[in-house]
């Protein structure tokens, strides 16, 4: 079972909106399991607090190592050879790839922040990767754990309906995905395009092909220049 355990200062936002549709019923029926780990249990005195401010000075508050590192060290067996992430914009930000990576292994631990942060000295001392979802600011990890989650989860065997859904779609072959329709026939006068409507597996995948390397070229060109090398010629 693919295992994901959360440390958070609000484990009541898991499992969220994790626990319904594709990811729900398959936390459901144990194809993973979600844990989540309140970091303020090991917080310290009559308030069990849990940052503090940050040294050099300037706004905010800082969550502190010591307390972090409690949290994660109760939580956590040593042998545990997850990978552990730590939330945070300035991380390698999140790919298909790495997604598919994270879902082929045994699960993730995933660690998110509040505040400014995280004490820098326990990223270091207990070896947490920091990932990024994007280049925006998000008030919490949280949010982001799900998003990473909810896209390892999906790849998970037998989480989606078809097993070839995953393989075409966007970002997968390094292209964003081609256009889809679907019945009626006809609407507001917009027709489907003729060709998928001709039976013609051999054209239609053609158009497709076709669509899903024009729209990455118009909307994201940067993806072109970071595809794959491609295999060995379709006409061979
Ligand atoms: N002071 C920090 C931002 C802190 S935001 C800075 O300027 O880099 C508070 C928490 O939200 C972070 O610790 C992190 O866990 C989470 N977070 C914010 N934006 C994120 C993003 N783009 N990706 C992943 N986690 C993010």
């Amino acid at each position: 079972m693919w295992r994901a355990t959360v440390f958070t200062l609000f484990p009541q936002m898991f499992p969220g909106p994790l626990g319904v549709s594709l990811s729900g019923e398959a936390l459901a029926r144990n194809v993973w399991a979600l844990e989540s780990k309140d970091i303020r249990d090991h917080g310290l005195g009559r308030h069990r607090a849990v940052d503090d401010t940050p040294a050099g000075g300037g706004p905010g508050m800082v969550i502190r190592a010591d307390v972090l590192s409690a949290s994660l060290d109760a939580g956590l067996v040593a042998e545990d050879a997850r990978p552990r992430l730590l939330l945070s914009p300035r991380g390698a930000a999140l790919t298909q790839s790495r997604v598919r990576a994270l879902a082929a292994g045994d699960g993730a631990v995933l660690i998110c922040g509040r505040f400014e942060g995280v004490d820098e000295r326990v990223i270091e001392a207990r070896g947490l990767e920091e990932v990024s979802i994007g280049d925006y600011v998000l008030s919490g990890g949280e949010i982001a754990a799900m998003v990473v989650l909810d896209a390892c989860v999906r790849l998970l065997p037998g989480v989606m309906g078809k097993a070839a859904s995953g393989v075409e779609e966007s970002f997968e072959a390094g292209l964003l995905e081609y256009p889809h329709f679907t019945r009626p026939r006809a609407w507001e006068g917009r027709e489907i395009p003729e060709v998928l409507l001709s039976g013609d597996h051999a054209r239609i995948k053609a158009w497709r092909e076709a669509e899903a390397l024009r729209i990455t070229r118009e909307r994201r060109p940067d993806l072109l220049a970071k595809r794959p090398a491609r295999g060995p010629s379709r006409e061979a």
